[in-house]
């Protein structure tokens, strides 16, 4: 917009008329004191400025206006008989311009400053956004970077722990069978089998990750039954926590189409996660129900439970709460790979939770997921 300060209403009207039909939109002001009053308000383009004005003349309201923000970029026309004076009032304008007209004003002159002064603030507003938008993306890259730093240092040493008690293990073996003592070498043997389990399964997450990130996760869906597949699922971790009773819950009899090892992974990944984040208890719920053609599975337990504001992080990439991650051992992908897998099988998940209670994880798919949603 335009502001036009001038003391004679017969210069402002017939100003005005004429930038309006040029397609500019235009205010006015009769005097400095209003002109400023304008200024505080209103962001403006251009002022077209009169020089000679009672009370406050022209200079003075340039003066004046140089330290408003709002007026950083606001470029001044004077409307002056002489071309003299303009040197004293240069400073505070950081991209806006200064020119002048003598009057009488030749109207060609005129639309053609005002033109060029439309185009140096687009540019330069097109250049203080490209500005701002590298800045940001800049800080995003960066805090990617540590991010990533971060999470190196972390699966270094999550991959670290089980290789060193597979070396363990194997030393131990190397002795009892120099003993002879078979008892010994098969508990080694199970012990060390456990650790590279879990070897394979951080390798595999890891792999995931890279698989999502290149765009490489594919899936291989069919029909399939998915209580057969919670019982199944339930047996498992069972056997390897027997202290804890997990209860199902509903029932689902239509079969499911889709990827049943990715679906797979993501109920374990609930699960593992249900009991390691709640040491001390001894129950995990899990529930299948069907709503609207959608099944929706969810895994409760009674454990540390999440702060309301971290809960909707916990699918995030990298993302650990950072007062339990000490004493719990993990890299932060579980959530986000399981997070995919749904979100790719037209899903949606999510979390509730009580700190101090216990959480709720859940997730719900299409019966039959036909397209991915990328
Ligand atoms: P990891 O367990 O390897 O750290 P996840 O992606 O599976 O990674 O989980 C991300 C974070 O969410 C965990 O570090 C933990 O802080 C939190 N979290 C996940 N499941 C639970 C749960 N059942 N109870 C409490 N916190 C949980």
């Amino acid at each position: 917009m335009i502001l036009i300060v001038d003391d004679t209403p017969e210069n402002l009207i017939s100003l005005k008329k004429v930038l309006e039909i040029h397609g500019f939109e235009v205010d006015t002001a009769s005097s400095g004191e209003e002109a400023l009053k304008k200024v505080i308000k209103n962001a403006y383009v251009l002022i077209i400025l009169d020089v000679q004005m009672p009370g406050m003349d022209g200079f003075e309201v340039a003066e004046a206006i140089s330290g408003y923000s709002k007026a950083k970029e606001t470029a001044i026309i004077f409307l002056s008989a002489a071309s003299t004076g303009l040197n004293f009032i240069t400073k505070g304008y950081s991209s806006g311009g200064l020119d002048y007209i003598t009057k009488p004003v030749d109207m060609n002159i005129l639309l053609l400053k005002v033109k060029t002064f439309y185009r140096i603030y687009e540019q330069s507003r097109k250049l203080i956004e490209i500005q701002e938008a590298l800045m940001e993306e800049i800080e995003f890259r960066k805090r990617a970077e540590r991010k990533k730093d971060e999470f190196i240092s972390i699966a270094s040493h999550e991959l670290k722990t089980p290789l060193t008690s597979v070396k363990g293990y194997v030393q131990l073996l190397e002795r009892s069978i120099d003993k002879g003592d078979i008892p010994t070498v098969k508990r080694h043997l199970e012990k060390a089998q456990l650790q590279l389990d879990k070897l394979n399964d951080l390798i595999a997450d890891l792999l995931d990750i890279s698989k999502i990130e290149s765009g490489k996760l594919k899936f291989t869906k069919k029909n399939f039954n998915i209580n057969m597949l919670l019982d199944s699922i339930i047996e498992i971790i069972h056997q390897s926590n027997p202290e804890f009773r997990i209860i199902k819950t509903g029932h689902v009899a239509q079969e499911v189409f889709a990827d049943e090892m990715r679906i797979e992974q993501v109920i374990v990944n609930f699960l593992t996660n249900a009991i390691k984040y709640a040491p001390g208890t001894t129950e995990v719920h899990i529930n299948v129900s069907l709503e609207a053609d959608r099944v929706i599975v969810s895994v409760k337990d009674f454990g540390i439970g999440i702060h309301p504001e971290q809960q909707k992080n916990v699918f995030d990439k990298f993302y650990r709460v950072e007062e339990t991650a000490i004493h719990f051992q993990g890299l932060g992908i579980g959530l986000y790979i399981s997070a995919e897998i749904i979100r790719r099988h037209g899903g949606t998940v999510g979390v509730n939770s009580t700190f101090g209670e216990g959480s709720e994880f859940y997730f719900n798919i299409p019966l039959i997921s036909m397209t991915e949603q990328d």
